[in-house]
């Protein structure tokens, strides 16, 4: 048996009923092989056993006071996985299926991703069961202020900074920001993806998604192609499906189909970004009503049915594993070429192994989606730094860094044996600062 495959061994059987956390530690470690050949001395420094722990793990008890009067009491959770190459950084998931396993694969997938962006932030990530979705905002800040007010001691503008992710957006960060300063008495940069009033930067809302679009342009840029006159499906209809989508059009894209958790809309003329914003930003309202203000729209009552729609490009902004084999296999069979990852982990193993094989562009959520966590470092920059960059700055900034990310993963990619390989190139350049940092610091 290998150094890797006894550390995965081991690594399943003392974290026992964390699917999640297995499936995205086996797709790191079994790619990362070439690099951990190469260095014998990882496994005599226990190196990657201490990258599949986290450094820290924060588990509380959030009790908070519904309209009704009633007392919920919901889990919350900050996993401080590896500060390596910086402070913990990672953003803060509000749904009901969060658990343990699901805030530990996340954690341990931002590691390498906050690396790939080429600054200096570590790896977190954090989140809780309460779901957002129907909750008044007045419940929705008595449950912030309770999350807050045990978070508060383990986070800081130099030690942890949490931002949003599914379930926190604007409304969420402002609630948390508001409490941690009348606890701390400190208007520092302890949280990202701040309104522009208090601290935060252009850009941070766009930024996922724009990123995701910058990225898969060079993609498309190296095979002599780009975006114009291509159909392009998106699933989710959140913060990083939105701006893709606006991204995407921008550069002559044609979007066909979007979905929420309830299902999806099939617009054959292109989606009208405004009437989506209006339906899920403004009125937090269901997709479905889409189908009802547009003429010549669909609504399917299920998520599923989206990957049957043909298109060229396939970009998954929703959640973890919402595209297994068989979405793969029928996206392969209906032409698709290039799948770029906006949300984290859309894609089953299986699913990659299907892209793999058929020759398709696979663009995984470490790089594809790291223009999220590249803005929330411009911003702590900009906090720190006490200055205010333009929108075309950071924008600026934000695209060179999606470009470069492309170029390291591909390079990664060619120097490993594996061309075109983006899962491989990703983890092992993301890996590569990490274990040589973790290996200057010693045993710690
Ligand atoms: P939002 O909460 O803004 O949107 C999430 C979207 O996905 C909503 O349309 C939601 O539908 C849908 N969705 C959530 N769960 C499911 C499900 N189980 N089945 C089907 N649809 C679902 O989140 P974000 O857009 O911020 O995040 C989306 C993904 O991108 C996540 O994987 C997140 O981790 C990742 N990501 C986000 C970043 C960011 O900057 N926001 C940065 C990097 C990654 P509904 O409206 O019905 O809830």
């Amino acid at each position: 048996m290998t150094y890797i495959e006894r550390v995965l061994e081991n690594l399943k059987k003392r974290n026992p009923n964390e699917p999640e956390f297995h499936q995205a530690a086996t797709e790191i470690l079994t790619t990362i092989a070439p690099v951990v050949d190469k260095h014998p001395e990882y496994e005599a420094a226990g190196l990657l056993e201490r990258f599949t722990e986290p450094e820290r793990v924060i588990m509380f008890r959030v009790p908070w006071v519904d309209d009704s009067g009633k007392v919920n009491v919901n889990k919350g959770y900050r996993v401080q996985f590896n500060s390596a190459i910086g402070p913990y950084k990672g953003g803060l998931r509000f749904h009901p299926s969060v658990n343990l396993s699901i805030i530990k694969f996340l954690g341990l997938e931002q590691i390498l991703k906050n690396s790939l962006t080429g600054l200096p932030i570590g790896g977190g990530k954090g989140g809780s069961d309460f779901d957002p979705k129907g909750k008044s905002d007045r419940e929705v800040m008595a449950f912030c202020q309770s999350f807050m007010t045990e978070l508060y001691r383990h986070i800081g503008a130099d030690t942890d900074v949490p931002a949003g992710d599914i379930g926190v957006g604007g409304r969420e960060i402002g609630y948390l920001f508001g409490q941690y300063k009348r606890i701390r008495d400190e208007h520092v940069g302890v949280l990202t993806g701040r309104g522009l009033s208090y601290g935060g930067s252009l850009v941070r809302t766009e930024a996922t998604g724009f990123g995701l679009i910058y990225i898969t342009e060079e993609a498309l840029k190296m095979r002599g192609d780009s975006f114009k006159g291509k159909t392009v499906v998106i699933s989710g209809s959140g913060n990083v499906a939105i701006y893709a989508c606006s991204k995407a059009q921008s550069l002559g894209a044609k979007v066909v189909a979007m979905y929420d958790s309830n299902g999806y809309v099939y617009d054959p003329d292109g989606i009208k970004l405004d009437i989506i914003k209006d339906i899920k930003e403004v009125k937090r309202g269901r997709i479905k009503e889409y189908a009802e203000r547009v003429k010549g729209a669909k609504y399917f009552d299920n998520c599923k049915g989206i990957w049957q729609i043909p298109c060229d490009i396939a970009l998954p902004c929703a959640t973890q594993n919402e595209i297994d084999e068989n979405d793969a296999a029928a996206l392969v069979k209906n032409g698709v070429k290039y799948v770029a990852e906006g949300a984290n982990m859309p894609s089953t193993l299986e699913a990659i192994e299907v892209f793999r094989k058929n020759g398709v562009v696979f663009l995984p959520a470490k790089a594809a989606n790291a223009g999220g966590v590249a803005t929330s470092a411009l911003e702590m920059a900009q906090s720190s730094g006490r200055m205010f960059w333009t929108f075309e700055e950071v924008d600026k900034k934000l695209k060179n860094i999606m470009i470069d990310i492309y170029h390291n993963i591909d390079d990664a990619a060619k120097e490993y044996g594996h061309e075109g390989d983006y899962v491989l190139g990703a983890n092992i350049a993301g890996f590569v600062k990490v274990a040589t940092a973790m290996m200057a610091h010693g045993v710690v």
